[in-house]
């Protein structure tokens, strides 16, 4: 199986969020002569695909998603982003790195290789970068309802900043949001004791909630972190008091905290100081601790590319969140650099170099 032809008829799927645009249709065809059984799982308007080669033992899956974001600005890209071209060593395309190439560099590898005992899954959404509602979450909702177990887990997401080979991902910090207002009276400032200010209340619950020293960080996260990111009165005389005051901030949260322990602390902060609250919860924080899944893919990375790996937890939300509910997870795939950019594009030799990981790592965990 020829890897950079497999990606660039996966680039050609138009497959803007939630559409499927024909990629799970052209994995399928690509999986099934291999011997994988392949069952389409729709959940409202979104189209995912789980295929299993079926060989008892241990069930090795791979995860990620055929869905792109949108093009933007058409004009301004140097090739079509749905007719991947090659160009000094790159490819082009939307979906370059994120994350079609990955998830071609793991069929590939599955094709050189099938385990004497032992199976191999992919579990493959069109909805990752829009809502996530409907896919991967319910996939693994459903195929845990069924009894359907996962031993293992790699997740194909662009995780290097610079070089392929620098960074899996073992973990992630959870992210949560706070929308504070504070209701005072309306007034003169010439007679502020008829006048109730909200803004000296939200200044003493902003002063609060920013100086409290979250935790001092872990062995594998970063200290948590919490950042005010708004603050509107939107008062435009300097003669009256407003009658109201908002701020929202945001909690970057290690595994030390979960969105109900944060809730509870800055809800009694608010509330002391005459606020009111309510809460987004983005996704909680998770980790895998590093084991058999993280060392034999560290092992596989350093093999090929001649670079140990850093085991890091930084870097935003995945669809990894939902499945460290179930397994051992971890992320490895290309370089972030121009995911969601215009002209998005990855190096072949990359795409190839990716494929030989994912086959080291395949042999290593079934021995
Ligand atoms: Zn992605």
């Amino acid at each position: 199986m020829d890897v950079i032809n497999l990606t660039k008829n996966l680039i050609n799927c138009p497959s803007v969020t939630p559409e499927e645009g024909g990629a799970l249709q052209l994995l399928q065809d690509a999986l099934e002569p291999r011997g994988f059984k392949c069952e389409r799982m729709k959940f409202a308007e979104v189209d995912n695909l789980y295929a299993k080669l079926d060989g008892g033992g241990r069930n090795f899956c791979f995860a990620g998603h055929t869905d792109v974001v949108p093009v933007g600005d058409e004009s301004k890209w140097t090739f079509p982003p749905f007719e991947a071209t090659e160009k000094d060593g790159y490819l082009y395309g939307r979906g370059a790195v994120d994350m079609k190439s990955a998830i071609c560099a793991f069929v590939a590898a599955i094709s050189e290789y099938q385990p004497k005992t032992g199976s191999i899954s992919l579990l493959i959404t069109a909805d990752e970068e829009g809502p996530g509602i409907n896919g991967t979450k319910k996939v693994l909702e459903a195929l845990a309802e069924r009894g359907e177990k996962i031993d293992a887990c790699i997740v194909g997401e662009p995780t290097n900043p610079e070089k392929l080979g620098e960074m899996i991902k073992i973990g992630r910090r959870g992210s949560m949001n706070g929308i504070i207002t504070v209701r005072g009276v309306q007034g003169h400032v010439a007679y502020p004791h008829n006048a109730d200010n909200p803004v000296t209340k939200l200044v003493n619950i902003l002063h609060e909630l920013q100086n409290k020293v979250l935790d001092n960080g872990t062995e594998h996260f970063d200290p948590s972190n919490l950042e005010i990111v708004t603050v509107d009165v939107g008062n435009k005389a300097t003669n009256v008091i407003p009658a109201e005051a908002r701020a929202v901030f945001n909690i970057r949260f290690n595994n030390q905290h979960s969105s109900a322990s944060l809730k509870e602390w800055a809800k009694s902060v608010i509330i002391a100081n005459g606020g009111e609250v309510e809460f987004h919860v983005s996704g909680e924080s998770f980790l895998t601790k590093p084991g058999e899944l993280s060392e034999i893919m560290a092992k596989a990375v350093a093999e090929v590319t001649g670079i140990t790996p850093v085991l890091s937890t930084t870097g935003g939300t995945s669809d990894a969140r939902f499945i460290a509910d179930y397994t051992e997870v971890v992320e490895f795939g290309l370089i972030n650099k121009t995911a969601h950019q215009v002209d998005e594009r990855v190096l072949l030799h990359e795409i190839q170099a990716l494929q030989d990981i994912y086959l080291r790592t395949l042999k290593a965990y079934f021995g």
